[in-house]
C-alpha cells in the first residue's frame, strides 16, 4: 500500500477531495505523509530554507525577539515557541545569539509545535542542551507571555482552491481519471467566506483559502494580547494572492503536485492579510508586512556577515557571500519572503519591522 493507493481508495469511497484534504494527506498522513516519515530539508533533501542557508537568519530573528522581550520589561517566565521547527536549526541559532541577553535564557520555556515524529527526533538532537517540550498544536501552549517564531510553517498548511463563476465559486477537486489522480471542478456555489474576493477578481480567476491559518494565528495573538509577547511570521507570499500558487518540490526541482503524492513537498503562498485580520480580531497589533531582505538589513545582517567573513577565505568566504545574497537580494529570497510581526497594542513594534 502506498499513499497513492490510499488516496485512490478514499476517492472511490467518498468522491473527489478538496485540494486541502489532498495536501493534508500528502504532508501529514500518519503512515505515508511527506513530513511524517522523513527529514526533507537540505542539500540531500527536497528543499532548503533560510535557517539552513545561514546561521545569520536565526541569530537576527532571535535578537529581534529578545529585544521585544526587553522592551516589554523582560517578563518571566515566558514561552519561547517555534511552529514547524524543521531541523531545529533556527532555534539553535536563536538560542546561541541570545545567550548574552541578561535573564532571557533563565526565563524561557521552549515549546516546539511539530506534527512530524521524524522531525521531532531531529529537533531533539539539535536542541538536546535546552530541554524543549513538544506540542501538537498552538492551543496547547501555556497561558503566559509568548515570544514565537514561524518560518515556512504557514505555507505548509492545506489550502482550498476556488475558481470564480459569476457571483459563485467552483472548487477545484482531486478525483480519478483512468485510475490516475486528476483535477476536476465542483459545481459553482456561493462561498460566503470568499465575499471579500468578489471585489478583486473576475470570472475564471483562481483564489486560495487556508482555513487553518486564521484559528492558529488567533490562538497566538490572543496569548500575546492577554499576557504580552511577540510573533515573527516569515513565509513566502503577499498580502493577498491571486492565482494558483500550489507548488510541489522534489530534489530541489518543481514537480507535478499530483504525480508523486507523499514524495514531494507541497506548499502554497501565504495570504498575510488573513493572518493580520485574525490577529486584529484577537486584540493584537501587527507590523507592516516587510520584505525579508529589508527586515534582515535593518537588523544588521551586513555587519554580521562582515564579522563572520573576517577569518574566512576561498570557498568558505564565497559561500558566506552567497548566503547573504540569497537571504536578502530582491531577486532571490529577499522580496518573495515577507515578515509579519504581531505584538500587544500598547507595546513597541518588533525591531526590524518598524518603518
Ligand atoms: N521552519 C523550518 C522547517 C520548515 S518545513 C525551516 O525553516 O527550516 C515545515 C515544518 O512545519 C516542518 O517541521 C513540518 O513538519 C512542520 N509542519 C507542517 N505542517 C504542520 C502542522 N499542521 N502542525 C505542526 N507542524 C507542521
Amino acid at each position: 500500500m502506498s499513499l497513492g493507493d490510499h488516496l485512490a481508495a478514499r476517492i472511490r469511497a467518498d468522491g473527489p477531495m478538496s485540494v486541502a484534504d489532498y495536501m493534508a494527506d500528502c504532508l501529514l498522513h500518519p503512515q505515508f505523509g511527506y513530513y511524517t516519515t522523513r527529514d526533507p530539508l537540505g542539500a540531500q533533501g527536497d528543499f532548503t530554507t533560510a535557517p539552513e542557508i545561514s546561521q545569520m537568519f536565526g541569530e537576527l530573528l532571535g535578537l529581534s525577539l529578545a529585544q521585544a522581550w526587553l522592551d516589554q520589561g523582560a517578563p518571566a517566565p515566558f514561552t519561547l515557541a517555534e511552529l514547524g521547527p524543521g531541523r531545529g536549526t533556527l532555534m539553535a541559532d536563536l538560542l546561541r545569539a541570545t545567550r548574552g541577553v541578561p535573564g532571557f535564557h533563565a526565563a524561557m520555556q521552549i515549546h516546539l509545535v511539530e506534527a512530524s515524529p521524524a522531525l521531532r527526533g531531529v529537533q531533539a538532537k539539535a536542541l538536546e542542551d535546552h530541554a524543549p517540550r513538544w506540542q501538537d498544536s498552538v492551543g496547547a501552549l501555556p497561558d503566559q507571555p509568548l515570544f514565537l517564531v514561524a518560518n515556512e510553517f504557514f505555507d505548509a498548511l492545506p489550502i482550498r482552491q476556488f475558481i470564480r463563476a459569476g457571483d459563485g465559486w467552483s472548487e477545484k477537486r482531486i478525483g480519478l481519471q483512468d485510475g490516475a489522480l486528476a483535477f476536476g471542478l465542483s459545481p459553482a456555489a456561493p462561498q460566503p467566506v470568499l465575499a471579500h474576493r468578489l471585489e478583486d477578481t473576475k470570472n475564471g480567476d483562481l483564489v486560495e483559502l487556508c482555513e487553518a491559518a486564521a484559528p492558529i494565528t488567533q490562538s497566538i495573538a490572543a496569548r500575546i494580547a492577554a499576557h504580552g509577547g511577540a510573533a515573527l511570521i516569515v513565509d513566502y507570499g503577499d498580502w493577498r494572492a491571486l492565482g494558483d500558487t500550489l507548488q510541489a518540490l522534489r530534489a530541489h526541482e518543481p514537480a507535478d503536485p499530483l504525480q508523486t503524492p507523499g514524495e514531494a513537498d507541497l506548499t502554497a503562498h501565504v495570504d498575510f492579510e488573513a493572518l493580520a485580520m485574525a490577529a486584529k480580531t484577537a486584540g493584537c497589533a501587527f507590523t507592516p508586512l516587510t520584505p525579508q531582505g529589508v527586515f534582515l538589513e535593518r537588523l544588521g545582517i551586513t555587519d554580521r556577515a562582515r564579522a563572520l567573513a573576517a577569518p574566512l577565505q576561498g570557498a568558505a568566504l564565497d559561500s558566506l557571500i552567497a548566503a547573504h545574497r540569497r537571504l536578502t537580494h530582491p531577486e532571490e529570497m529577499g522580496n518573495l519572503f515577507k515578515v509579519l510581526g504581531l505584538y500587544p497594542p500598547q507595546a513597541a513594534p518588533l525591531p526590524g519591522l518598524n518603518p
